[in-house]
């Protein structure tokens, strides 16, 4: 630890007491993500309640030349998290308060720690939910900051569409406001989106302010297997194409299908399946479900079946929700190399065939998963941490992913976000925007403490 470090420790626990940890077990507990990349701790971990200590710590931590590295649970897949040149990481889990809900006007204000399902209890009883649900109970400042998605994002949108205005704590210690609660603006530049995916590089999100939906009337939900993941996938393109207003369409292929029944005792079968869910007045969504019906019939799909009750749609769905963790449970002791592409729709059956012709000979299971509706797909490549040939080789199948997916209009990240592991591919999707990205960076934060290593891939002629 330089003496730099010492100083800013010395001057935030003055500021925090106790909630400044320098143990070994927390440090660890904030160097360590679900990436598989290696553990990097930092040096401290603050724990502030309030924007004040926020822009205290911050402002404390660049006067000392300290890197700060915002947290939120730690579920980001890209290495967002890990402290890669040390430094203080800003834990937001205190900063947990629902501030303000307004059914009337369908928002409510945040502090940045609250999760996504502790929010969902709170406005589910009067109506609402809040409709970005990544697999993880992430935090709502960290999905801000990596631009989350999830299963409904077809119908409702991303965090983009989703976030009204911010709080926000400069580099230098200033907080701004950003955004209002008004559902549209023409003032000015989109400050708010910028701070949206920048993964804790241009400030510390400290307050959001969020849009709500109504409860629909009536949901629906529905299983479809096919003989081939193609005929799978070309359901999903029709359910876009055809307009029908799906609220979610996942992809689950054989082997993920065959991990989630091991995983979980289910009996389903071990084709590629779709999960599907309508939302809408009760006629509505049995209408959807008999047209999507005939439309996945139209594409060999078999045993559709369909519920309305919760309890039955629960049951229906079990096997989509714990898709991530029994794909891990193919291989124990493996780490998850959690790809992620996304292609405009027409571009999906090309993606998906190319990829499932290069891992059909992998020496490790590659199970595959996607938001289809969204055009954006998973493969988990389960590697060996400890064996490099599966490093090389999982790393050489994701550029692969990637290049294709840019090649076909799409992005290097639907949803997981840059982080460490896909710098050089935001290089070759953004060309020069990313100089534009490097100088917004260097106006917010141009000393690099917050979050540095992240997003932006090095300076000139480097491969990262
Ligand atoms: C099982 C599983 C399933 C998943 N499924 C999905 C999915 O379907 N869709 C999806 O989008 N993601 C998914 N993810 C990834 C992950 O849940 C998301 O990236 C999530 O948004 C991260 O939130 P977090 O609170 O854990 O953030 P963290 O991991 O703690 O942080 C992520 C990044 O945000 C920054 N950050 C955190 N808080 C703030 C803040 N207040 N201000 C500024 N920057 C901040 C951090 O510095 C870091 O760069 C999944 C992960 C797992 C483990």
């Amino acid at each position: 630890m330089n003496g730099n470090v010492e100083e800013a420790i010395g001057a935030l626990r003055a500021l925090l007491g106790d909630r400044l940890s320098t143990s070994d077990s927390v440090r660890n507990l904030h160097g360590h993500d679900e990436s598989a990349f290696p553990d990097a701790p930092p040096d401290a971990v603050a724990f502030p309640r309030s924007t004040e200590e926020v822009a205290a710590i911050v402002r404390t931590c660049t006067e000392h030349g300290v890197p700060v590295i915002a947290f939120g649970t730690g579920s980001s897949v890209e290495g967002q998290t890990l402290a890669v040149e040390g430094g203080v990481a800003l834990d937001t889990s205190l900063m947990d308060a629902i501030l303000r809900v307004s059914i009337e006007d369908l928002d409510v204000t945040v502090q940045p720690g609250v999760t996504r399902t502790v929010l969902e209890k709170r406005v589910g009883g009067e109506g609402a939910f809040f409709s970005v649900d990544p697999g993880a109970d992430a935090s709502l400042g960290g999905m801000a900051a990596t631009g989350a998605s999830g299963t409904n994002t077809v119908r409702y949108g991303t965090m983009r569409e989703n976030v009204l205005a911010l709080e926000v704590v400069l580099a230098d210690g200033r907080v701004i406001r950003t955004g209002t609660r008004a559902r549209k603006s023409s003032a000015g530049y989109d400050l708010t989106h910028l701070f949206i995916g920048s993964e804790g590089t241009l400030g510390i999100i400290t307050e959001l302010t969020l849009r709500l939906r109504p409860i629909p009337e009536a949901i629906s939900a529905a299983v479809c297997s096919f003989p081939t993941v193609q005929d799978a996938v070309g359901t999903a393109i029709s359910i876009v194409q055809s307009g029908v207003p799906i609220a979610r369409c996942e992809l689950l292929d054989a082997t993920m299908m065959r991990a989630v029944n091991a995983h979980d005792g289910l009996g389903h079968p071990e084709s590629p399946t779709l999960f599907l869910e309508f939302h809408g007045s009760a006629a509505g969504v049995e209408e959807d479900a008999r047209y999507v019906e005939e439309l996945a019939r139209a594409h060999s799909g078999d045993d559709f079946t369909w519920a309305t009750r919760q309890e039955d749609r629960s049951r229906l769905w079990r096997a989509r929700h714990n898709a991530y963790f029994a794909g891990i449970g193919l291989r124990p002791g493996c780490r998850a190399i959690s790809t992620d592409v996304c292609v405009p729709v027409s571009e999906l059956a090309a993606a998906i065939d190319a990829t499932i012709a290069d891992v059909a000979d992998l020496p490790f299971p590659a199970p595959l998963l996607g938001h289809v509706a969204d055009g954006n797909f998973h493969v988990m490549l389960l590697i060996d941490p400890d064996d490099p040939e599966d490093r090389r080789v999982a790393e050489a199948v994701y550029d692969r992913m990637v290049d294709r997916a840019i090649a076909a209009g799409g992005t290097c990240t639907g949803e997981h976000g840059v982080g460490l592991g896909k710098r050089r591919a935001l290089g070759a999707q953004s060309g020069e925007a990313v100089e534009v990205m490097r100088a917004l960076k260097l106006a917010l934060d141009p000393t690099d403490r917050l979050n540095p290593g992240k997003v932006l891939p090095a300076a000139q002629h480097s491969s990262t």
